[in-house]
């Protein structure tokens, strides 16, 4: 499907990249809400986000203070004169957060993954005026990414965007939400009218990891950034780690270095990108190889075996060194490679065996 796309056109907000929306992961008390909008205001933001309702992975956390909250929101839009956005899940959402003037609705990854939820959602907004952001469905599956917006276009909504917030993991990595960067940039090839926010409270998970993270989004030419921030993150009900003060976003976008690039698949940023994205992907692979490797090593230690089996060792050699040449790769470097691979768990193999 063809999706009629038409500009943000946020009101008294310009475009020049990034546009930043910023906010508390939820919002808590009018107090927090006000006090937070304030202090983001001063320092030079002009859109405000705040989740009102919180979608959490087991029931019993903060659920989001609900309706009670819309109103906060529509004083920081009437007194602070901010923009207001806000995530939706479902009819009754969209209805509450339209009466109170919400700007600009976010839609979740989690509901972005659900094409009842969506569908719902866009039948609410038929006929409404009102930009859309959605953001990536938590699993890396572009195609429901891109449903997703198709739904909400065939609404007959045109002030289109997405967000950027990372796809879930089930190990444990340096991200909350591993970016899988060549995804948004697949989705920008495609659709290459569409703004795109970078998210990188959620794909971080860690305050320290916002500064590298919005660098990262604006080098690869996206659009705008939305960020948690609250008036004192480490008290927050919700993602407290990965909230930061106003005071601290605005000096992490006082240091961005904003780059003219041009957002393709040629340019040399975004296949650096690509290959950072890769070596990841080897290295953690390489670990997995290394655990599998430790339990080897339990199982000879059990047994009474040897750690070097010979055979074995040559068998391995052999057939990724004539796999590799395959795949265009030179032989010695492939033995080198494996050498060192095997070297290495040879020598985690040792630890195991000579442990007590
Ligand atoms: C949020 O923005 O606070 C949120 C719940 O995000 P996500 O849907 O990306 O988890
Ligand atoms: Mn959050």
């Amino acid at each position: 499907m063809e999706l009629n796309l038409s500009p943000l056109n946020l009101p008294g907000i310009s475009t020049t990249r990034p546009i930043v929306i910023a906010g508390p992961c939820s919002a808590e008390t009018e107090e927090q809400v006000l006090s937070t909008a304030l202090q983001l205001a001063k320092a030079g933001i002009k859109i405000f986000r705040a989740g009102i309702w919180k979608p959490r992975t087991k029931p019993g956390g903060f659920e989001g203070v609900g309706e009670t909250g819309l109103p906060w929101l529509k004083h920081v839009k009437d007194e602070i004169g901010m923009l207001t956005a806000t995530e939706v899940a479902t009819h009754a959402h969209v209805e509450a957060a339209l009466k109170y003037d919400i700007d600009i609705l976010w839609i979740g990854a989690r509901t972005a993954a659900n094409p009842f939820a969506m569908q719902e959602i866009a039948d609410t907004l038929k006929g409404v005026d009102i930009p859309v952001l959605v953001k990536n469905p938590v699993n890396p599956d572009l195609e429901l990414w891109i449903g997703a917006l198709e739904r909400i276009a065939g609404a007959g909504i045109t002030r289109l965007g997405v967000i950027h917030r990372g796809f879930s993991t089930y190990e444990k990595k340096l991200y909350r939400n591993l970016p899988m960067w060549h995804i948004p940039i697949e989705l920008h090839r495609r659709l290459p009218g569409l703004p795109i926010f970078g998210d990188p409270s959620h794909i971080g998970g860690r305050r320290d990891l916002i500064a590298p993270l919005c660098q990262q989004a604006m080098d690869l030419g996206f659009d705008g950034l939305i960020v948690e921030s609250h008036c004192n993150p480490d008290c927050a009900w919700s993602d407290a780690k990965q909230q930061v003060t106003p005071d601290v976003l605005e000096f992490i976008l006082d240091k961005l270095v904003i780059r003219d690039t041009t957002f393709s698949t040629e340019s040399i940023q975004n296949l650096r990108h690509q290959i950072d994205e890769l070596d990841n992907d080897i290295i953690e692979q390489l670990a997995k190889r290394m655990r599998i490797s430790r339990e080897i090593a339990t199982y000879k230690k059990e047994h009474n075996m040897t750690v070097v089996q010979s055979a074995r060792y040559n068998e391995v050699i052999d057939k990724r060194g004539a796999q590799g040449v395959l795949c265009g790769m030179g032989a010695d470097f492939m033995r080198t490679v494996f050498e060192a691979i095997h070297e290495e768990s040879v020598r985690q193999q040792l630890e195991i065996i000579n442990k007590n």
